[in-house]
């Protein structure tokens, strides 16, 4: 059997090492245009900070390793340009030499992720302007705040990307102006607990302007939709993604409502013998259902690992997802999971709403203040999604949701759950137990 894998980040080679680890027999190649591989994105931002100095450290393993560890083949500089699903065949280009060339698959895994999303903006080509999105990418941030010293720099958008980079630019000594094109930072987050995040950025004397947009960037300068020139030498725009499907779609593979690559509980696309995983392709809500798109390294992971456990003859299935995410944001952690009080009355659920403010832990401790915003079903009492604003414990707490949210946890079980407890640690009632008594 041989199989070819496009993309090797985290989706392409969880599914090659999947698959190897069922097939000692298989060829697996990965064709990778970029020149890094399986690297932890999620650690860019701290690169570009300097907390992690060298980039080397989320770049550990090489073509090297994957070769003497798995006996996979990887091949860098190669972009796939073209998938003939007829003859199962893949057309490659060696961008080093130009030399193009076809290979033959049995199994094929389209790993291909996403790119960001650019949007029109007059000068957005200019070379101080940047989108996070790839090794290359945090290099050239990095390589142009040590050279060029900038004093002050716009992030455009509030997603997690946004703000882990605005903390990273403070911490080179550079002032930022952070732009949001919605009224609220945070779409993951409700208006209320938002709002709740940006009065604590206020107290750090950050400026947050909402509800406008860069529509022109100049050298030392952009200009915001209402005509507000704000000072910046460098544009960070953290304006999000794009599931990367050209290729797909051009070989007759099915696209969703997303705009995602669409595919089975088995990672199966719509074609014969091509699989999908990552970020290139569309998943579905364990709520509701319906198809989401969530470009996460977590489910990068999974999806890749299951492609290349059924292309093998393995069983595994997705299960969905709750969108779970967090991020650190100084010495705040903002997570959620499941849906948002908004996107609960949209799906036409009757909901109960919570907001419970306690400490982490004992007050002789230093235990520190979290916002718990818990959203459950009327009718079934069913807990629907959880937003935490809070300074220590948070992914705790987010996770014992999320599994409480997994398996159907009604609003009365979460006070009779045996949760650990010690001073250090914990009140002698969790603010997870909290939440059900306020709920309840
Ligand atoms: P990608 O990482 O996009 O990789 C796809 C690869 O395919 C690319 O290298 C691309 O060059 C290659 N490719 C595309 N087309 C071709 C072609 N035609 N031929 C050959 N190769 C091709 N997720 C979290 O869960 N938690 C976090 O904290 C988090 N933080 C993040 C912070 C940052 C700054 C960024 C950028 C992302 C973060 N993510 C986080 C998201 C996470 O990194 C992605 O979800 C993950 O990288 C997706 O992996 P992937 O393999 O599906 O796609």
């Amino acid at each position: 059997m041989r199989i070819i894998v496009i993309g090797a980040v985290a989706a392409g080679t969880s599914a090659a090492t999947k698959a190897r680890r069922n097939n000692d027999n298989a060829e697996i190649v990965i064709y990778e245009k970029d020149k890094d591989i399986s690297y932890s994105g999620c650690g860019l931002p701290y690169y570009i900070g300097g907390e992690i100095s060298d980039v080397g450290e989320l770049t550990p393993r090489d073509s090297a390793f994957f070769k003497k560890k798995y006996n996979i083949d990887i091949f860098t500089g190669h972009e796939v340009l073209k998938i003939h699903s007829d003859k199962k065949e893949v057309t490659v280009k060696n961008l080093l030499t130009n030399e193009i060339f076809n290979d033959s698959y049995d199994e094929l895994v389209i790993g291909t992720g996403a790119v960001p999303f650019v949007p029109t903006v007059e000068g957005i080509d200019k070379s101080h302007v940047f989108f996070l999105r790839n090794v290359q990418s945090a290099r050239n941030i990095r390589n142009f705040i040590t050279t060029n010293k900038p004093k002050k720099a716009i992030i455009a958008g509030t997603g997690f990307i946004g703000f882990e980079m605005l903390e990273n630019l403070m911490d080179d000594g550079i002032s930022v102006t952070v732009v949001e094109k919605q009224n609220q930072i945070t779409p993951n987050l409700d208006e209320d607990m938002a709002a709740y995040l940006e009065s604590q950025l206020i107290k750090k004397n950050i400026t947050i302007i909402k509800d406008n947009s860069i529509v022109k960037i100049d050298e030392d300068s952009a200009t915001l939709e209402d005509g507000t020139i704000v000072e910046s030498e460098m544009i960070i725009m953290a304006t999000g993604v794009r599931p990367n499907v050209a290729l797909a779609k051009e070989a007759g593979v099915e696209i969703g409502v997303t705009g995602a690559i669409k595919v089975d509980k088995k990672m199966k696309t719509n074609v014969d013998h091509i699989y999908a995983c990552g970020d290139c392709i569309e998943t579905y809500s364990q709520i509701t259902g319906k198809s989401v798109y969530r470009p996460l390294g977590s489910t990068a992971n999974k999806t890749g690992r299951i492609a290349g456990d059924v292309l093998t003859g393995g069983t595994l299935e997705y299960r969905g997802n709750l969108g779970t995410g967090i991020f650190k944001l100084f010495n705040m952690a903002i997570a959620n999971t499941g849906l948002s009080e908004r996107e609960a009355i949209k799906e036409g659920y009757d909901v109960l709403v919570c907001h419970n403010i306690k400490p982490d832990k004992a007050a002789y401790f230093n235990g520190t203040e979290m916002v718990i915003k818990a959203i459950a079903d009327k009718k079934s009492e069913r807990i629907l999604g959880v937003q935490i604003v809070g300074y220590e414990g948070v992914d705790k707490r987010i996770d014992v949701f999320a599994t409480l949210i997994t398996y159907g946890a009604k609003v009365d079980e979460l006070f009779h759950l045996d949760l650990a407890y010690a001073p250090p640690f914990s009140t002698t009632k969790d603010p997870v137990h909290y939440t059900g008594m306020i709920l309840d």
